[in-house]
């Protein structure tokens, strides 16, 4: 806002003689100090001053020489000057003209003849401070732009660490600061579960070497966080030298340089049922959990109600939130009063990484979570190893890729023997032991890439092996059947021997495309039948042509360990 006593540059363009010197004379009748005015006589000379000085206000006459007239005289000139105001002197007395010079950019319009000292005076004032106006929206609109552009960006990514990143890179473009900085604050919760979660500074721009690890930079900040808890406001320090600060405050914030600073909260939902209400409501995007950051940033930091009696310091609000952290501002050197669009800016933004830190923990909580799901999908629950569901997944897959590489795929069918006689003498309980044992022996032999131990139903097992010949098959079933032998797991019942033994069928096809696995499941599964009949404890090979059902050749254990 303009004072009276305020001496204001002005810049006449005028090249009719009387017409200058009449405003000359008006302008001038004012003391020296409030008016100092400038005359050129073209539209060029007009445009070279403002060129190299600064003018609080130009008077320009439309009828120039040299001129464009109208509007295109005032598009040039702002086009050099854009904030100058414009008091346009005309001949024409007409509204329309008026209107339209000033929807091109004048702020006043006066008519030659028509005006006295006073007018002249109020509408060079007038003017001023409509362009300043102008000049104010004109960089609000820019600012609220700008915090669109950041808030949409921040919306767009579940990268918490990228977020956090560039929304400190351009804070600190925009706020033109020395350095921003986010801190996470300690999580005194966690530190009661037992596992500390010390304050940091996760993310900085224009911050110096060494500066992150330094420990009283992060006292420093620590004090801070503590006084936004308090203060359940925004810390503005204009001058840290000259600030009133409580205890060791301002010799920590002098050793951190900071100077100027402004620090504001990042709040987060302490309310966990309510937290846990707004997880339900969240689609799952499987693209972004797979990019869902793993940074140990994104562990809770939510502070979970106190333990009774502790001494550990309440981060909570007076509405229950917890400080997450702070963003900060600073400069190193200078006074640097805080506007309030930039705090309330600064809080935005803030208040935005709230939501984008919540969201991401709450991505990574749902992303832990489907990979249970899909672990108890695919897992059966009493040996650990892959399931049915998963066997026929894999053999499937297995089916095509082999069909189209024209390469061999072999499947191994196990069932114990006996085992009815073994649960009736050992038991549900020994029996579910049992098959978790020959589970292990069986998973631990088909440990190549691609191999796959499943349990295919009650004590039946299959290995899958992609790209294995008939004889490699073999030497698998052999080794899990040795290892079965070697473990010597009693079996009082069964009439073969005194210990569990398993009966194995072996199929082996270059799948055929579009072809079912269902076909070499039957060929494993007939050999199986043919270890069976042959008395068990053998391992049965269907013949070469696994589709054609030849039949089976087998090979006994007892025969093979010798
Ligand atoms: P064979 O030598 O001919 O294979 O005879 P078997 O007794 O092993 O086969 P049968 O199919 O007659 O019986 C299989 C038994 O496996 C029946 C059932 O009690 C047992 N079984 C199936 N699933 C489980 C399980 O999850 N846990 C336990 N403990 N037993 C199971
Ligand atoms: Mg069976
Ligand atoms: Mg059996």
């Amino acid at each position: 806002m303009l004072t009276r006593n305020q001496s204001l540059k002005i810049l006449l363009v005028e090249d009719d003689l009387a017409d200058a010197t009449l405003i000359e004379d008006l302008l001038g009748s004012f003391s020296e100090s409030l008016f100092r005015l400038q005359t050129v006589k073209s539209l060029e000379m007009g445009l070279a001053c403002l060129e190299a000085e600064k003018f609080d206000a130009v008077l320009l006459d439309l009828s120039m020489s040299d001129g464009l007239g109208g509007s295109e005289e005032i598009a040039v000139l702002k086009a050099r000057s854009p904030t100058v105001p414009i008091v346009v002197l005309t001949d024409i007395n007409d509204d329309n003209t008026a209107l339209s010079l000033l929807r091109s950019g004048a702020q006043d319009c006066l008519v030659k003849g028509r005006f006295h000292r006073t007018l002249l005076v109020r509408a060079i004032h007038y003017a001023i401070e409509r362009q300043r106006i102008e000049e104010q929206l004109r960089q609000q609109a820019i600012r609220e732009r700008l915090l669109g552009q950041m808030i949409e960006h921040i919306r767009s990514s579940i990268d918490a660490a990228s977020i956090l990143q560039s929304t400190v890179a351009e804070v600190r473009q925009f706020l033109k600061t020395d350095r921003v900085l986010i801190y996470r604050c300690q999580d005194w919760a966690s530190q009661l579960d037992g596992e500390e979660q010390k304050g940091a500074i996760v993310a900085g721009d224009g911050l110096p070497l060494g500066y992150i690890e330094n420990q009283s930079i992060s006292a420093a900040l620590a004090v801070s966080c503590f006084f936004l808890v308090e203060s359940q406001s925004v810390q503005a320090i204009a001058d840290v030298s000259s600030a009133e600060l409580a205890g060791s405050c301002k010799e920590l914030l002098a050793d951190c340089e900071i100077a100027a600073v402004l620090s504001v909260p990042i709040w987060q939902s302490g309310d966990w049922e309510t937290a846990f209400q707004r997880r339900q409501g969240i689609v799952l995007e499987p693209e972004k959990i797979a990019g869902a950051a793993e940074d140990d940033l994104w562990l809770p930091a939510l502070a979970k109600p106190q333990a009774q009696g502790s001494s550990a310091p309440d981060l909570r609000g007076e509405n229950g939130n917890s400080l997450w952290g702070m963003l900060t501002a600073y400069n190193c050197s200078g006074v640097r009063e805080w506007q309030q669009w930039e705090i309330d800016f600064l809080q935005q933004l803030a208040n935005q990484v709230a939501i984008a830190i919540e969201q991401s923990q709450l991505y990574r909580q749902l992303a832990i979570a489907n990979q249970k799901l899909q672990e108890l999908a695919t897992t059966d629950g009493l040996t650990g190893i892959a399931n049915r569901r998963q066997f026929d997944r894999v053999l499937m897959l297995e089916c095509r890729r082999l069909a189209r590489q024209e390469l061999p795929l072999s499947l191994i069918m196990f069932d114990i023997d006996f085992f009815k006689l073994y649960n009736d003498f050992y038991g549900h309980v020994g029996g579910d032991d049992c098959l978790r044992q020959v589970a292990g022996a069986i998973a631990s032999a088909a440990k190549r890439a691609g191999d796959l131990a499943a349990r295919y139903g009650g004590e039946e097992f299959a290995v899958v092996l992609p790209n294995t010949s008939a004889e490699g098959a073999n030497v698998v079933a052999r080794k899990i059947c040795d290892d079965i032998a070697s473990l010597k797991l009693p079996h009082a019942r069964s009439p073969i021997g005194s210990y569990v033994t398993l009966s194995c069928g072996i199929a082996t096809a270059i799948p055929a495309e579009e072809e079912s696995p269902d076909t070499l499941i039957r060929s494993a599964d007939s050999a199986l039948y043919q270890a069976k009949t042959e008395g068990k404890n053998r391992i049965c090979h269907a013949g070469r042509n696994a589709r054609r059902l030849e039949p089976a050749s087998c090979q006994t254990m007892s025969a093979s360990a010798d």
